[in-house]
C-alpha cells in the first residue's frame, strides 16, 4: 500500500508547521532563559541582591525585597515548595523559592559541619 501521495503536505501546510514549531522553539528558548535567570538570580539573592529571609515556622519563610516586596515561601518536604509572586505561578519556580532553598542547604551542610567537629576524634586528642 502506497500512502505516501496521501500524506504529502501542501507548501502552505509546510509553511503553517514550520511557523507554529519555530514559535514552539522559540518559546521553549524563552522559558529556558527565564528559568536559568532564576537560578541565577537566586544564587545571590540574600548575599548582594538586597533581599532577606525571616524564617516563621520550619518550612516557611517571610522573603522582602529591596522595594518593599513580600513574598511568603513555602520551601521543605513537610510544607511543600511554593512563592506566592507572579513568577512562581507562571513557571513553577522562582528566585524567592530558589534562594530560600540554597539557603536551607547552605545552613544544613553548615550544622553537618559543625556536627563533625564535634564529633571528631582527633580534635579530642589535643
Ligand atoms: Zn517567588
Amino acid at each position: 500500500m502506497n500512502t505516501t501521495t496521501n500524506n504529502k503536505l501542501t507548501t502552505a501546510e509546510l509553511t503553517a508547521l514550520h511557523g507554529a514549531t519555530l514559535a514552539a522553539m522559540n518559546a521553549e528558548a524563552r522559558t529556558a532563559r527565564t528559568l536559568a535567570n532564576i537560578s541565577r538570580r537566586a544564587q545571590t539573592l540574600f548575599t548582594d541582591g538586597g533581599y532577606r529571609a525571616e524564617a516563621f515556622a520550619s518550612d516557611f519563610f517571610h522573603v522582602f525585597g529591596p522595594e518593599g516586596q513580600h513574598y511568603t515561601v513555602l520551601c521543605g518536604a513537610v510544607a511543600g515548595f511554593n512563592c506566592d509572586c507572579k513568577a512562581f505561578s507562571e513557571y513553577g519556580t522562582c528566585k524567592h523559592l530558589e534562594a530560600v532553598d540554597i539557603m536551607k542547604s547552605d545552613a544544613a551542610q553548615a550544622d553537618a559541619f559543625d556536627a563533625q567537629d564535634a564529633f571528631d576524634p582527633y580534635a579530642l586528642r589535643f
